[in-house]
């Protein structure tokens, strides 16, 4: 949301260009009203978000108003699970909607009076053709449809069994109220649309109070009308609906709402279908809607994804309206990059091995001093302990290593980060030949900040004290899937599920980490950045992989 209009210094996108035309033609009074309207039927994902920071940020960028209105017209498929998940979600995002929360059944009084307005002006009816016939007579795209047997009842009648309908005397599926538009309209979607259907069912907001339920299509524009959205934004498929949302607010004659339609995103390396999501979560491939591999706001959030990095993702990627894939790869830049001005660097081994320190004393703990991020002074210090035994990564230590070979390995030299050089002296083995141990000798004037010691060394390694290290649970992410698009093959997406999406190490973390909180980003230097798991408890602590520190993707 960071598109400068006034300045020139960016283009405008095609939605900006409606707006600020608008604007200039004083439509409704300048007025920038933008609204977003999920269904309650599953958690919303990262597609959902840039559809949110798109329409909040005109929002912002217009000093207009933004609505959070939950379309909640299909009682059976909808839970108040979901609802909840979308607010904290939206929220999340840093959207503010104020009070501006609004549920689609909140209209559902003024829906049906509308509807009985339709009726009157002699453009709905009740229709009692089963589903088939309905069907039948709607004809194909080159061939006109049939008009219903019922679409001449008098206008009193058919408010009178819109009422029995309402009242629930007629069963599920016995008829419908339709638009009365035109059989024969090259539109398939203008030939009598249904409005109205029987549903007895229970619905989250508004419980056993109706037996119908309108249909999206209608429930839509009237909703966008009643809140007086001036541009309401959606995804291409709905543009061959607009003729009938038109036709809606017309006959209506209520508030002109104008719906844009932009390309719906899709993203490399995962999918952005509810359907699809839902079926990963109820077939066991992820641990529920918040797996941290998904892509999910809840997965991405638990992930340490911060909402800063998401909206400068769906800033950059814009909007056409042209289908296209986005790269998750820049996603993961913008974590990167926001992630490496506010994570606090500690240290942590994954695949420890141990080094003693043969030269230093028994039981000695030295508290030594280290930044928190050389990004950002205020982060300030904190105190690492270090002492006889340590760990470090067993891959940071070779025992026959190449040319250029900065790390450890016999007889040469590192410095410990925060700390000492070291020199490896002696390499022990268990009976199957593996090293179990690395012995060393630390330069007692070569401490960090204030080393005398004249020797010079290439590599610099992270380290725990054995004595004072936490374990720790360290869960490793990969793509969900190793196929760029998996949603549009042949085979079944479940085909193409990464196998190593998810790694479980048991390992070393400083002490420090014992405080760590759950929404505080962490560089594990050398590593990649982490953050706390909402499993974690302060006897069993667990991390999660949010990015690694590099592209290992690109190599
Ligand atoms: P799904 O395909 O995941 O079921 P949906 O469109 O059915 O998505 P809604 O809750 O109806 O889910 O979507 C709310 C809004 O989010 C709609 O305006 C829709 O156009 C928009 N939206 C949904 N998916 C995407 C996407 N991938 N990219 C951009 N906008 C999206
Ligand atoms: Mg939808």
């Amino acid at each position: 949301m960071t598109h400068e209009n006034t300045s020139g210094t960016h283009s405008l996108n095609f939605i900006e260009q409606i707006i600020e035309e608008d604007i200039k033609n004083d439509k409704h009074g300048g007025r920038v009203h933008t609204r977003f309207p999920p269904e309650p039927n599953g958690y919303i994902h990262l597609g959902h978000a840039t559809s949110i920071c798109l329409n909040y940020g005109l929002a912002v960028k217009y000093k207009g108003l933004f609505n959070l209105r939950f379309d909640d017209t299909n009682p059976e498929s909808e839970d108040i699970e979901f609802v909840d998940s979308i607010r904290q979600d939206v929220h999340w995002l840093g959207v503010d909607w104020e009070n501006r929360e609004f549920y689609a059944s909140d209209y559902f009084p003024q829906l049906y009076d509308f509807a009985c307005q339709l009726i009157r002006n002699g453009k709905a009816y009740v229709d009692f053709s089963s589903a088939e016939t309905i069907a039948e007579e709607k004809g194909t795209p080159t061939e006109a449809g049939k008009e219903s047997q019922y679409r001449n009842t008098k206008p009193e009648e058919n408010l009178r069994l819109f009422e029995q309908m309402k009242n629930g005397e007629f069963e599920q599926g016995t008829c419908t109220l339709r638009a009365k538009i035109d059989m024969a309209s090259p539109n398939m979607l203008l030939r009598d649309p249904i409005i109205y259907r029987i549903k007895k069912a229970h619905h989250h907001q508004t419980g056993a109070d109706w037996n119908i339920y309108p249909m999206y299509d209608y429930a839509h524009p009237v909703s966008d009308s009643l809140e007086g959205i001036t541009h309401s934004i959606c995804t291409m498929e709905f543009e061959a609906h607009r003729p009938l949302y038109d036709w809606y607010l017309r006959e209506l004659g209520i508030f002109p709402s104008r719906q844009i339609e932009f390309a719906r995103r899709n993203f490399n390396y995962t999918i952005v279908s509810k359907r699809n999501l839902k079926r990963l979560v109820n077939e066991g491939y992820v641990n529920g809607w918040d797996d941290p591999r998904m892509p999910t706001v809840a997965g991405l959030r638990r992930r340490g994804y911060t909402s800063q990095a998401i909206r400068e993702f769906a800033d950059r990627i814009g909007v056409a309206r042209r289908e296209n894939v986005a790269d998750i790869g820049l996603l993961e830049f913008c974590v990167r990059e926001h992630l490496n001005k506010i994570a606090t660097r500690v240290m942590a081994v994954l695949d420890p091995i141990k080094v003693v320190i043969t030269n230093y004393p028994e039981g000695k703990t030295e508290w030594l001093d280290a930044e928190n991020n050389p990004e950002n002074p205020e982060a300030g210090n904190r105190s690492v302990p270090f002492s006889r035994e340590l760990y470090i990564e067993r891959d940071d230590f070779m025992e026959n290593p190449p040319k250029k070979y900065f790390r450890l390995s016999p007889q040469k030299e590192v410095r410990l980060k925060h700390a000492y050089i070291i020199r490896c002296d002696e390499v022990v083995k268990n009976e199957a030949g593996e090293v179990v141990e690395l012995h060393c000798s630390y330069y007692e004037n070569s401490k960090s900040g204030s080393d005398t010691s004249g020797i010079s060394v290439k590599g610099t390694l992270h380290w725990v004290s054995a004595a004072t290290a936490r374990t720790a649970e360290v869960r490793l992410y990969d793509r969900l899937f190793t196929q760029p698009e998996p949603g549009a093959q042949e085979e079944d997406m479940t085909t193409f599920i990464n196998p190593n999406s998810l790694q479980i190490v048991q390992t070393f973390v400083e002490p420090s980490l014992q405080e760590a909180t759950l929404g505080q980003a962490f560089q594990f230097i050398r590593k990649g950045y982490f953050c706390l798991d909402k499993d974690s408890t302060p006897d069993n602590l667990v991390f999660n992989l949010t990015v690694n520190l590099k592209d290992s993707w690109k190599g």
